[in-house]
């Protein structure tokens, strides 16, 4: 369902993905580990062509994400078909990224039609508070209301950038609740995450990503308990 290929991409001097390939399949949930900074987030962001490729390229079901291929030739899509492409792409963002000034319903109806907004809405837990302001939520029940976003489009793949590394402790398990339980139905997911406890038991592969490489990756109880590199060692031994 997603296929990276020799991606590399770099700010200036820095080469922040020197290489990444990966694959996922369809209804495969991928967690994605590493330090900060080591390209985690530019990563995904180059899934959903918010950051352009310098050398490689991504492809959802098939479909080259950001370009056309014509021949030989590779054509960069136009920002409109770009938009239209990324409906395929949920992302949910670790600041959820509501609209402040829209309700609950009116920030998922900005991107699906009302009866599938308030269908995911329900798929969430949130059906009571479509009439909500986002500033009248907690930090959980917002990101749930960002999900239900990212869903609203029946997207082929979603990708979650740290869901729930702003939120207060006690409000993290609601949010990994509802993307346990969109893994369980089949949703092809990839998941930036600190919480090894989710990683373990909801991921079919980590991956662990150092300075811009895939280091190491395989079945949770490969990758978090007879870790081979040693550099994953050392981000298991700080985090575990
Ligand atoms: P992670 O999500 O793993 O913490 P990021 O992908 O956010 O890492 O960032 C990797 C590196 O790329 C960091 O050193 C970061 O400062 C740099 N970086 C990310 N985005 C940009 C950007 N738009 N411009 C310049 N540097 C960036
Ligand atoms: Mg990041």
């Amino acid at each position: 369902m997603i296929e990276v290929l020799g991606v590399h991409k770099s700010f200036g001097s820095h080469e922040v993905l020197r290489g990444v390939s990966l694959e996922v399949e369809a209804g495969e949930v991928v967690v994605v580990l590493g330090p900060s900074g080591s390209g985690k987030s530019t990563l995904l962001r180059t899934i959903n062509h918010l950051e352009k490729v310098d050398r490689g390229f991504v492809s959802i079901d098939g479909d080259l994400v950001g370009y056309r291929r014509r021949g030989e030739q590779l054509y960069e899509l136009k920002e409109r078909e770009i938009l239209k492409q990324r409906r395929h792409i949920g992302f949910v963002f670790q600041n959820f990224n509501l609209f402040p000034h829209l309700t609950v319903l009116e920030n998922i109806a900005e991107v699906a039609p009302l009866s599938e907004a308030r269908r995911f809405l329900e798929r969430v837990g949130l059906a009571d508070k479509e009439d909500a302001y986002p500033r009248q939520l907690s930090g959980g029940q917002q990101q749930r209301v960002a999900i239900a976003r990212a869903l609203a489009t029946r997207p082929k793949v979603v990708l979650f950038d740290e869901p729930t590394s702003a939120l207060d402790p006690e409000l993290v398990g609601e949010v990994l609740d509802v993307m346990r339980d969109l893994a369980r139905s089949g949703t092809t997911m990839v998941v930036v995450t600190h919480e090894i406890g989710f990683a373990r038991e909801v991921a079919d592969r980590i991956v662990f990503l150092d300075q811009g490489v895939i280091v190491e990756e395989g079945a949770p109880g490969e990758v978090l308990d007879n870790p081979v590199h040693e550099r994953t060692r050392a981000f298991l031994s700080k985090v575990l």
